[in-house]
């Protein structure tokens, strides 16, 4: 069932993660979306509307970079306030690199937002520099964290991404950083989105080892999952320091409990992350579609699926297919 829609406000981004948008290709000539060409607020509340009617109980704004759309608090303020038929409200969140957090966590806060998780593969910020590759230093993300703390955007989310000769040395100190904090690390392998991050199966760390390099270090139990089709295995500090995640999408792949789907910043629907083609909901909306054809088309095209790329990665060719970048549809 499809429970969880991310939506992507924005294919635009302030940072150049060398991962995901890399500035060979995401430079001065690169077309990104024009404004006319994003879906538009109205637009993107009802679709949001229509999937919450249909079982959509998580929303998640993401990007590029959210927090670099104009009024997005008033996109917020809106979303806040859907309600599921049974008058249960929505799990609302927003992925953002943090570095606007420090001027905008009150703001998302008073529009509604319950929480917020910040991607952060580094606290060495040379490193860190290095990874995001516009300069942008490591202590004004922590700063982000600490307003969306003081906000009550918490427990915070904390997103590493880790590459192996990278970021894996790293494992023990963003545990240990955030143990204790009540914030919640999650560890995720490398994924080969899209085309132009030269992704091979070597630079993945597996979450068993992160798991058994920190459980070496500070006790760890497993913790039940928290929510049907959550993507995050959950561990447990011993000592009750608190928990962390890790997000295994390439050693243990779930496509098969999958409740999740992603709507580009132009409209289109993808079922999967790694897919090369989306249903496009822009044109729908814009062509004057009525709810319940907007609903069924979801519907459709939820049921009709048949992506199980991450399971059958191993037996795909690198070039099988023309897959879309990360920044385009959102993580
Ligand atoms: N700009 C926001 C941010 O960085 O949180 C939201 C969009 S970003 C595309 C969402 C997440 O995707 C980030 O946590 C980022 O680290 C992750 N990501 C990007 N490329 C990835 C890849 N190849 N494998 C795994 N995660 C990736
Ligand atoms: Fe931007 Fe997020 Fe991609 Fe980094 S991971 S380039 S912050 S969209």
């Amino acid at each position: 069932m499809l429970r969880d829609l991310r939506i992507s406000v924005t294919d635009r981004c302030n940072f150049r993660c060398v991962y995901c948008m890399p500035k060979e290709l995401f430079g001065r000539d690169y077309r990104f979306l024009e404004r006319d060409e994003l879906l538009s607020f109205p637009e993107i509340v009802r679709l949001a509307t229509v999937s919450v009617g249909i079982g959509v109980r998580k929303l998640r704004i993401t990007g590029g970079e959210p927090l670099l759309r104009r009024g997005l608090e008033e996109l917020i303020a809106e979303l806040a306030s859907l309600r599921a038929p049974s008058g249960e409200p929505i799990d609302l969140a927003l992925t953002t690199n943090g570095a606007a957090l420090p001027v905008k966590a009150e703001a998302l806060r008073a529009a509604g937002l319950q929480r917020v998780t910040v991607s952060l593969d580094s606290l060495d910020d040379e490193r860190f520099q290095a990874i995001n590759d516009v300069r942008f230093p490591v202590s004004r993300v922590l700063d982000g964290i600490a307003a969306a703390e003081e906000a009550g955007l918490a427990p915070v989310k904390i997103n590493a991404v880790l590459k192996r000769g990278v970021n894996d040395d790293e494992i023990l100190a963003l545990a240990e950083h955030f143990r204790g904090t009540g914030h919640v690390l999650r560890f995720i392998e490398y994924m080969d989105v899209g085309t132009s991050n030269g992704w091979v199966l070597d630079d993945v760390v597996p979450s068993a080892e992160v798991v058994r390099r920190i459980d070496a270090v500070h006790p760890l139990e497993p913790l039940g999952p928290s929510a049907p089709g959550e993507t995050a295995r959950r561990w447990r500090y011993r000592d009750g320091a608190g928990e962390i995640g890790v997000i295994s999408s390439v050693t243990e792949a779930f496509c098969g409990s999958c409740t999740r789907a992603r709507v580009s910043a132009e409209g289109r629907l993808f079922t999967c992350l790694f897919a090369s083609d989306g249903l496009d909901l822009r044109a729908l909306l814009r062509d004057g579609a009525d709810d319940a054809a907007l609903a069924a088309a979801l519907t459709g095209t939820w049921r009709d699926r048949d992506d199980r790329y991450s399971e059958q990665r191993s037996e795909l060719t690198p070039s099988a297919g023309r897959r879309i970048e990360m920044s385009y549809i959102g993580g």
